[in-house]
């Protein structure tokens, strides 16, 4: 083993659908009761993480980086490629559609694109997540939109705890109140809003991005049995893959005795989502977020833990 384990301190995000079961239901101080998002590993200008403790005490990720290449593999890129959130939905999310990267690079400044993919932490009875709609074409797809037939248009589906899903560009879809969700996704913040339920910010309606939404969605939508991936009791002590794309690959661990594996990938992100134990002579828990750097090496993680894994492409 080489180098040592980069612990990252999470970004809070209030959110007007925001809750407070990051602060009750897990280890973090929040900013207030209306807090959305946890950005927990981000090297994104709108809200970068500090190294928590080590060698590279307070540095910014995005900084890192720039400057110790070497700790990510070495691959070139412009950025970090990857950022990992925990979603507290109190109340629903708008209607959103992301771009891919041709579309952003052309119409966002040089921006990447965003694939995006959920895993379901925690659900109330009855949660359902918007992915999809119901438009067979593109005449079919902007009539709707224009005349707000939300409805009839969008596909809503019961999700519940341990659910996993892929968001691809174009993808219509909408977290709704009553989840927690861990989402990982690529470095980019681009996001067209749809619909927004008729909600006022400050007694004024959030923008709308029609016009790109009805450039970017994919029609037809993808069918609901591809969408959803049912994660919840995977083989123990082993890396189960839930999805491997151009962007990243996301496993999920369920630890209860002894996992062992050696980190052969350019860094890996681990959360852990629940339980404790121990990371070689680390101890972990629930809410930790870290980095494995490039060239680490042997992993032991010992314990009654549940983590989410993931690494780029
Ligand atoms: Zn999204």
């Amino acid at each position: 083993m080489s180098g040592e384990i980069l612990f990252l301190n999470p970004v809070f995000k209030q959110m007007i659908w925001g809750g407070d079961r990051l602060g009750k239901d897990w280890p973090y101080q929040i900013p207030g009761d209306n807090t959305g998002e946890c950005w927990a590993v981000s090297a994104h200008p709108n809200g970068d993480c500090t190294i928590k403790k080590g060698t590279y005490a307070g540095q910014t990720l995005s900084k890192l980086w720039e400057e110790n290449p070497e700790l990510f593999g070495n691959t070139g890129k412009d950025r970090f490629p990857l950022l990992v959130k925990i979603i507290d939905a109190k109340d629903d999310l708008s209607i959103q559609v992301h771009p891919d990267d041709n579309y952003a690079k052309v119409n966002e400044n040089g921006s990447l694109g965003k694939t995006e993919c959920w895993y379901v932490l925690d659900s109330r009875e009855g949660a359902s997540l918007v992915v999809g709609h119901n438009a067979a074409n593109k005449d079919e797809l902007t009539s709707m939109v224009r005349e707000g037939k939300w409805n009839e248009l969008l596909r809503e589906i019961p999700v519940k705890k341990g659910d996993f899903i892929q968001i691809e560009p174009g993808t219509v879809h909408a977290i709704k109140g009553g989840l927690m969700i861990l989402e990982t996704q690529q470095n980019s913040d681009i996001t067209y809003r749809v619909y927004d339920y008729n909600r006022l910010t400050n007694g004024k309606p959030r923008e709308l991005h029609l016009e790109k939404s009805l450039d970017v969605i994919t029609v037809p939508a993808k069918s609901v049995d591809e969408s959803i991936l049912e994660a919840d009791k995977l083989p123990e002590n082993k890396l189960n893959l839930l999805v491997a794309c151009g962007y990243y690959k996301v496993w999920k661990l369920d630890v209860t005795e002894k996992f062992e594996m050696q980190q052969d990938q350019d860094f890996m992100i681990m959360s852990v989502i629940n339980g404790e134990g121990m990371l070689n002579d680390e101890k972990i828990c629930k809410g930790d977020h870290f980095i494995l750097p490039c060239g680490y090496g042997g992993i032991s993680i010992q314990g009654n833990l549940q983590l989410i894994v993931s690494a780029p492409a």
